[in-house]
Formats: C-alpha cells, sequence, structure tokens
C-alpha cells in the first residue's frame, strides 16, 4: 500500500498504459501532428499532474483544461509546457494568464478589449469557432476575422490557434461531423494562416478520420484507454490500454443467519445462511447508490452486491468465507476476470467519461 493514507480503498493508474496509448496514437497521426493531452477534470480523474507527466513524455506538446484554476495548478505543480485553457475566463482574471504564461481560449471580441487593459506584455491565444457544437465560439466569418484583426493589431495578443469542437466524432453517421468539417475549413480559410495551431479533432477523430486533424489532436478520453463510444470500441485503429482501476479490501466477514436483513430500508434478505462481506467504499467515494447490483470481483470471481449501498460502506456476498484483507476489483482485473469502466457506465446508463470523474478525491490515486 502507497504511503500516506490510511484507508484500504484505492484507484491505481497505470502510467504505462497512458504512455501506451499516446505513443500509438502519435504513430497513427503522424509525428509531425502535435497531440494536446486533455487533462482538464483532473485528467478525467486519473491525477492531473502525473498524466501531464508521462503524456509529455511519451509525445504530448501541449496540455489542455476546462479551467483557470486546473492550468494554474498545474503550473504550481512544476509543469512548464504550454497550456490551453479550453473554458471561458474572466477577463479581470487575464493577469493570471500572463503571469502564468498559459494560452486562453478566445470568442469574444468584448473580452479581448477588457483584457487588452490588464496585460503588460503579452498572452497568447487560441480563437473557437462554433461549427455546430452550440457552445463556446464564434459563428461566423465576420466574427472571426474582427477578432483576429484585433488580436494582430494589439502588441498585447499573440494569435497561436484557431479550433473547434465536434458533437458527433464517434457516432456511425457522419453526415453531421463532415459539415461541422466543412464550416470549420470556410473559416479558417478567411484568416491568413501564420504557422498557426489549426485543430479540430477529439480522440473520435484523431482516430477515426485522421486526415482530417489540421496539425494538432486534443486526445482525451481515449488517452485513458476508453472507447470515445461503445460503436467505435469495434473500430479501433489500434489497442488502447485502459489505465484506471478501483480496489478496495475486505474489512469485516460474518456469518448471517437465513432471513438477516441487510443495510439501510432492509431491503436485502439472506434466503440462506450466507457470508457477507463489508467494503469501505460507499456514495460519498463516487460508489453511487444506482450501483447496488454491481458485481465485483473477489479471488477472480465476480461476486454480487447486497443491500443498499451507504455514505461510506457496502456490502458483497462471499461464496464461503473469505478472510478479512482480502483484495477486491470494483472495476479492472483479476487473472481472467474483468470488470470495465464500460460496463460500469452501462450499468449507470451513462458515458464512461463520467464514472473516472465521479470517484472522488476522497479515494486515493495510486501510480504503477
Ligand atoms: N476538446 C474539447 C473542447 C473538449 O471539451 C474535450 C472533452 O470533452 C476534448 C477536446 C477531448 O475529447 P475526448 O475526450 O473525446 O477525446
Amino acid at each position: 500500500m502507497q504511503p500516506g493514507f490510511f484507508r484500504d480503498t484505492w484507484v491505481e493508474v497505470n502510467l504505462d498504459a497512458i504512455e501506451h496509448n499516446v505513443r500509438l496514437m502519435k504513430q497513427h497521426i503522424g509525428e509531425e501532428v502535435h497531440l494536446i493531452a486533455v487533462v482538464k477534470a483532473n485528467a478525467y480523474g486519473h491525477g492531473a499532474k502525473q498524466v501531464a507527466e508521462t503524456a509529455l513524455i511519451s509525445g504530448a506538446t501541449m496540455l489542455a483544461v476546462a479551467f483557470l484554476d486546473e492550468a494554474i495548478s498545474l503550473r504550481r505543480q512544476g509543469i512548464q509546457a504550454p497550456i490551453l485553457v479550453m473554458g471561458a475566463i474572466r477577463a479581470s482574471d487575464v493577469d493570471m494568464v500572463e503571469k502564468h504564461n498559459l494560452t486562453v481560449t478566445v470568442f469574444s471580441l468584448g473580452w479581448l478589449k477588457e483584457a487588452e487593459k490588464s496585460i503588460r506584455n503579452f498572452i497568447d491565444l487560441h480563437i473557437k469557432v462554433d461549427t455546430g457544437m452550440g457552445r463556446l465560439g464564434v459563428q461566423n466569418e465576420n466574427e472571426l476575422i474582427d477578432i483576429f484583426d484585433f488580436a494582430q493589431e494589439s502588441n498585447r495578443f499573440h494569435v497561436k490557434g484557431i479550433y473547434t469542437h465536434f458533437a458527433t466524432a464517434d457516432e456511425d453517421d457522419p453526415t453531421y461531423f463532415l459539415t461541422q468539417y466543412d464550416r470549420f475549413k470556410k473559416m479558417v480559410s478567411t484568416i491568413p494562416n501564420q504557422r498557426l495551431i489549426v485543430h479540430c479533432a477529439n480522440s473520435a477523430t484523431g482516430l477515426k478520420f485522421p486526415s482530417k486533424v489540421y496539425n494538432a489532436v486534443r486526445f482525451g478520453i481515449s488517452m485513458y484507454g476508453l472507447s470515445p463510444s461503445p460503436e467505435m470500441k469495434s473500430e479501433l485503429p489500434f489497442p488502447l490500454q485502459e489505465a484506471f482501476s478501483l480496489q478496495t479490501k475486505i474489512v469485516h466477514v460474518k456469518k448471517v443467519t437465513k432471513g438477516t436483513k441487510i443495510s439501510y430500508g432492509a431491503t436485502y434478505e439472506a434466503k440462506e445462511d450466507e457470508w457477507i462481506g463489508t467494503l469501505p467504499i460507499g456514495y460519498a467515494d463516487g460508489w453511487i447508490r444506482k450501483l447496488k447490483d454491481a458485481e465485483v470481483i473477489i479471488q477472480n470471481k465476480r461476486v454480487p452486491l447486497v443491500g443498499r449501498i451507504c455514505m461510506d460502506q457496502c456490502m458483497v456476498k462471499l461464496p464461503y468465507e473469505i478472510p478479512v484483507g482480502t483484495n477486491v476489483t470494483l472495476i479492472g482485473k483479476q487473472n481472467h476476470e474483468e470488470i470495465t469502466i464500460d460496463e460500469i457506465a452501462k450499468r449507470l446508463d451513462t458515458i464512461n467519461y463520467e464514472v473516472p470523474c465521479t470517484i472522488t478525491s476522497r479515494v486515493p490515486r495510486m501510480y504503477i
């Protein structure tokens, strides 16, 4: 057990898997194409600093996060690589951008005008184009040219890139993706290309359309070894390695008699004399109540959870007496048995992205 924490539940992050996924993606998109490692949301729950360092050693040349705070936190932990903040930043916070040498996303002329007043030297920016995601970005050529010209004329801004984000790149039907791609192409053609970083690709685009990525890919979900969608799983151009697993240990074992009730609401009743194990993980760790019918792996076999999941604990039905301290895998592999993030996502009726993000900071991350 890693020193520094005193509970028997932890996330194991396999940094070799991150390295594998980055290296193979680099080969797939071409060594001359930038790989921007997307490490927002604490690297999708994996740990931003450790993932960033591994990605940078493996071929990434830039990092991307959602919020200014995430970028500052990486700088404070010693990360010096370029960091693109993809979300909106208050113009009044631009001094922090300059102080930490960060790259901002710009999509409003008003923002540039306001931010300009507080910049002492200059900041780098990427212009965001909304080609159909409907989230952030300029919507037409005039807005784009106004921003570009203003930034060029001001000595406070260095335009370093232009980008967009796709809404459906992971889906089988490419129609909407191609509509967005064509809009982006048209928008990009309206500004002089002065060796800008031009990027539109998320993992799905990079994996499926390596010839449509311009000169950078923003690599998120598949850097962590996960398929951008169930549809894409069977057609991945190279095997991905899943980096995240969730582990705990049995902390209590008891034999209960037929009819014994288990957990809040007394919803589970032993149908016969049964062995019950208690696990020190609950909904406050992100192992949420909706997972009450999930299975876990103990001694290479699947066993069911029983009763409601509590805030800090849950119970399993054991096939026989198993010692306290035995390892339990909630997500991951034990020999030939595996519970994938995709399996948990399906149980929760959500996407795989949400699962590692949901495991809270109370669960320590261990790096192997
Ligand atoms: N670019 C932007 C703007 C995003 O919001 C995200 C993630 O949501 C990504 C890139 C990475 O996408 P993915 O995780 O599908 O690779």
